[in-house]
Formats: structure tokens, C-alpha cells, sequence
């Protein structure tokens, strides 16, 4: 009797407010405020494959071990400490959820937040062991205020909202969005070598609530991880500022197409792995 009420509502809805999915262009059979199917959402998958226990990029071969801490790094990882302990992200930044976020992003469909936020929750999930005892702080990127007003909201903030709301997440989590700002616009990284990234990105941010900030673990969160760059320089103006530990979640993240080949103890193995991937 329900399913046939919503059906028939379903029906009416689609002939008062015929829909296609942005996706994949099928026909929307379903009421939602989200204009995508349920077939294109069920299709994003998580990350499954080796990753670098620090920044999540892709490894080639199960045997890449640090000698102390007994966890695969990528070659960056092990020859840079990054300023935060972990980066993990949800799934991998191609097909539909680029797509998704993109929605979100440019399009301003909002309701792609929800999904989203979801799997950022799944990201927030995997760092929780690491979490202390104390309360943490949820700080998304902040957008320049230019960029804020252009848009009309900061994608990073309402998907860690959304991601908040999602009951599976335990503990102690606060959002702070105030405690960063984006001081300066920053031009496109595309094209940037690592150091010019990280010049490009001096200055860009600052803590406007220390007192809030000190002594306490920091979660930044974002949509799309890249070159890890901006996630960085977050991390560590908010460690300049006293912060004890910082964790990076992202929904995305984009993966080297060639997988990294981590700490390699012999020519062997590199050569076998190299036959191995073909
Ligand atoms: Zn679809
Ligand atoms: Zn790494």
C-alpha cells in the first residue's frame, strides 16, 4: 500500500519534474533531492588497494615495509616526515566521484553533500584508532572569502557537517571552522614542481583562534586530497600554532597512475614486482 502510494507519487513526480541522472544520463526513477542514481552512487567504491600508511598514495607491492614501524610508505614519506600523522581518504578522485564532487563543487547541488559526507565519514572512521582521549577538532580548508562569497559555501565545511551527522562516527569530534582562514588567493598548482607548490602556498593560511587550537589533536578535512600540498600547509600552521597532533580525511584522493614503489630491499624484488605488474 505504501510502496504503491510512493510509486504512484514517484510517477507523478518524474511527470511534473522529469529528471535525468547528471551522471549517466538514465532517467531518475526515484524521489531525491539529489539528482544522481542510485546505480552511479552504488558504483563508487573505497580505495582497496596497498597505500602508503602515511599519505594514502597508491604502492606497488605488499613487501614495501618500514624497518621500525612495520607499515608500508611511499618513497615521499619515508624521505620527508609530513606535518601530519595520517592522510586517509575515502575513494579514489576519478569517474563518479569526481563527478559527485564536482556537483557539489561547481554546480552547487548541494544535496551531493550528504553522500559525500558519508564517505568522508568512512575516511574519519579509518583515523579514529589514532585519536586520543581528548575532544578533536574538525577544521575543513577554508576558502578565500572571495572564493566563499562567489560560491556561496565552503564544500570542504558542509561535507564535514554532513559527515558529522553520520551516527557511525564515535568519539569526541567538534567542528571548528572558524579557527583557519585563507589569508591569499592561491594560483593553480597544476604544473608546479613539489617546491614551487609549497611556495605558492606560503602564507595562504593563518590561525585566527590560538587559544582554541593549542594543546589539542586537529582533523583537517577537504574534499579532494592532490598533491597533498594544501593539506600540508594547513597542518602545519595549525602545528606552528600548537596544535599536539593533525590528521587529514579527504573523500577523495587522486592516486599516481603508476603505483609507488616503496622501501625496496633488492634489485630482485623490484625486477620480480616490475614482471608481476607487467
Ligand atoms: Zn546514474
Ligand atoms: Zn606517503
Amino acid at each position: 500500500m505504501v510502496s504503491g502510494v510512493n510509486g504512484v507519487a514517484a510517477a507523478l513526480f518524474a511527470t511534473l519534474f522529469p529528471s535525468d541522472c547528471r551522471l549517466c544520463g538514465n532517467p531518475l526513477l526515484n524521489i531525491s533531492r539529489l539528482p544522481v542514481c542510485d546505480e552511479c552512487v552504488a558504483a563508487i567504491h573505497p580505495i582497496c588497494e596497498g597505500v602508503c600508511a602515511i599519505c594514502g598514495e597508491r604502492l606497488a607491492a605488499p613487501y614495501a615495509f618500514a624497518e621500525n614501524s612495520g607499515e608500508a610508505r611511499c618513497g615521499l614519506c619515508r624521505r620527508l616526515e609530513p606535518p601530519f600523522v595520517k592522510a586517509a581518504a575515502y575513494g579514489s578522485y576519478e569517474g563518479g566521484l569526481r563527478e559527485l564532487i564536482h556537483l557539489l563543487k561547481y554546480d552547487q547541488v548541494q544535496p551531493a553533500a550528504s553522500v559525500l559526507g558519508r564517505m568522508l565519514a568512512e575516511a574519519i572512521a579509518d583515523l579514529q584508532p589514532l585519536f586520543g582521549d581528548g575532544p578533536v577538532l574538525v577544521v575543513p580548508v577554508p576558502l578565500h572569502a572571495r572564493k566563499l562569497r562567489q560560491r556561496g559555501f565552503n564544500q570542504a565545511e558542509v561535507t564535514a557537517r554532513a559527515a558529522l551527522k553520520q551516527g557511525s562516527l564515535q568519539g569526541n569530534l567538534e567542528l571548528a571552522s572558524g579557527v583557519l582562514e585563507r589569508r591569499r588567493e592561491t594560483q593553480s598548482q597544476i604544473g608546479l614542481s613539489r617546491h614551487q607548490r609549497r611556495e605558492n602556498m606560503r602564507g595562504a593560511f593563518a590561525v585566527t583562534r590560538r587559544e582554541k587550537i593549542e594543546g589539542h589533536e586537529i582533523l583537517v578535512v577537504d574534499d579532494v586530497f592532490t598533491t597533498g600540498t594544501t593539506v600540508s600547509e594547513c597542518a602545519r600552521v595549525l602545528q606552528r600554532a600548537g596544535a599536539s597532533k593533525v590528521f587529514v580525511a579527504t573523500v577523495a584522493r587522486t592516486l599516481k597512475a603508476e603505483p609507488q614503489f616503496a622501501v625496496v630491499a633488492t634489485k630482485n624484488e623490484i625486477e620480480s614486482a616490475m614482471a608481476a605488474a607487467g
